[in-house]
């Protein structure tokens, strides 16, 4: 039956748009109703060239609706390409057009010929929500635009993360698994942000192998490049935060790249070095502020969720409450999702409620006894659970209100020891 749901952590598909905002110079091109495009069109950045509020839209309306929006498309698509300077259009349909059936595909055909490359991907809100979407614009990109390049560039890695602008991180993350992935001498491509874009995108097939770092998004445009092109991929389901499961990460990427195994022991030596060098000189802080309760709560996506369990517990000690994933895992991935939150040390294991119902899962927060003022990762929407419950809180997931997030990550060894920052940063104000 279907209800309502209380506090949404994610939204429509539509809201891939974002998807295509993060690569320079491309441009979303609605086919859908001024409501979606007002709704969507966030204030929380682009790739630059164009801003985020501005893309043509449809516009659809009554009319469309009765007669349908297929001649309103395809004046649309041909006056943005007259008067946009852009390389690549995007063309993305809502559920209006999609319920009254347009043929939106068809439309785009007769612009196999323009001077730009038109694509299409059909992304309406009925059909999921804007995990999925992501996955639906990538799809588009790999079946419409790329092509088969003769020979393979030596060392090349696509890497794949996290949701652009809907994970607040997601270009500091990107960019720390670009640093990442060099040190091992291998050459990352990635297509979103600053100096990426277009040429990047030509290059993705010219990659040895696709680095997919994400529990479950990502896995359907990998497994389509490697149906399409031959390109392999390497799952690595856990991003990495701190130094244990950074480690973890080089040893995978490097053995599944080839790379000599003295190369990536040295690149961990070197970071373990420094990491633990920095931990040993705040071990009094970690030891000693034993204000926050041993038992801990992320309220997020999957890719938060389990990366931050596992730092919490592997590289702090902490122990894990239930864990809860609200990014509508498609029940699919779920037992596989679970399944990750089993991989800790010790033999520890953290349960996982998948649940995208605030009130559900807060008032089950509420019910946990922490033993002690517990520390809760999660979303403004935690904001008042945090001070009923005097908790320590850290806004890692969106929505993000409070926090202003230009390029920060808490990937790799760097970004273990920013959340460490952050985290203490929030226990040492119950003191000061
Ligand atoms: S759910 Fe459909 S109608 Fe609503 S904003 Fe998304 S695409 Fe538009």
């Amino acid at each position: 039956m279907a209800k309502i749901l209380d506090q949404p952590r994610y939204k429509c598909a539509m809201a891939a748009m974002q998807t295509v905002q993060a690569i320079t110079r491309a441009l979303p091109i609605l086919h859908a109703g001024p409501g979606c495009a007002e709704k969507l069109g966030g204030s929380i950045g682009s790739s630059g060239y164009f801003s985020p509020h501005i893309f043509p839209c449809t516009n659809i309306s009554e009319k469309e609706v009765i007669f349908g929006g297929e001649s309103r498309l395809q004046e649309t698509v041909a006056n943005a390409l007259k008067v946009v300077d852009a390389d690549l259009y995007v063309v993305l349909t809502g559920c209006t057009p999609e319920i009254v059936g347009d043929d939106s595909a068809e439309i785009i055909r007769t612009f196999q010929n323009a001077a730009k490359p038109v694509i299409f991907a059909s992304i309406p809100g009925f059909k999921g929500n804007n995990y999925l979407g992501h996955e639906w614009v990538l799809q588009a990109l790999i079946e419409q635009y790329l092509k088969p390049v003769p020979d393979k560039i030596k060392g090349l890695v696509n890497i794949w993360a996290g949701l652009p602008m809907h994970d607040p991180f997601w270009l500091g993350n990107l960019r720390e698994l670009e640093r990442l992935v060099a040190e091992l001498g291998l050459t990352p491509n990635t297509i979103f942000g600053h100096d990426r874009g277009i040429a990047n995108i030509a290059k993705i097939t010219a990659a040895e192998f696709n680095l997919l770092v994400s529990p479950w998004v990502g896995l359907s445009s990998v497994r389509l490049l490697q149906e399409q092109f031959g390109t392999p991929y390497l799952h690595y389901p856990t991003m990495p935060v701190g130094a244990s499961e950074t480690s973890k990460f080089l040893r995978a990427a490097g053995a599944f790249a080839g790379v000599d195994p003295g190369v990536t022991e040295a690149v961990v030596a070197r970071h373990e070095a420094e990491y633990y060098y920095y931990i040993e000189r705040f071990a009094d802080i970690f030891l000693e502020t034993r204000v926050m309760a041993k038992r801990f709560v992320v309220v997020s996506d999957a890719q938060y969720a389990l990366a931050f369990t596992k730092f919490l517990v592997n590289d702090l000690g902490l122990f894990p409450a239930k864990q809860y994933v609200t990014d509508d895992t498609p029940v699919e991935h779920q037992e596989a999702v679970r399944e990750y939150f089993k991989e800790l040390n010790h033999g520890i294991q953290a349960e996982v409620g998948f649940s995208s119902d605030g009130q559900q899962l807060q008032e089950e927060i509420r019910n946990t006894d922490f033993h002690g003022y517990p520390l809760i990762l999660g979303s403004s929407w935690e904001k008042k659970l945090v001070r009923d419950l005097k908790a320590h809180y850290l806004t890692i997931s969106w929505p993000i209100i409070e926090r202003l997030v230009i390029n920060g990550s808490y990937v790799g060894y760097h970004g273990g020891l920013k959340l460490l920052e952050d985290i203490y940063s929030v226990v040492l104000t119950r003191f000061n």
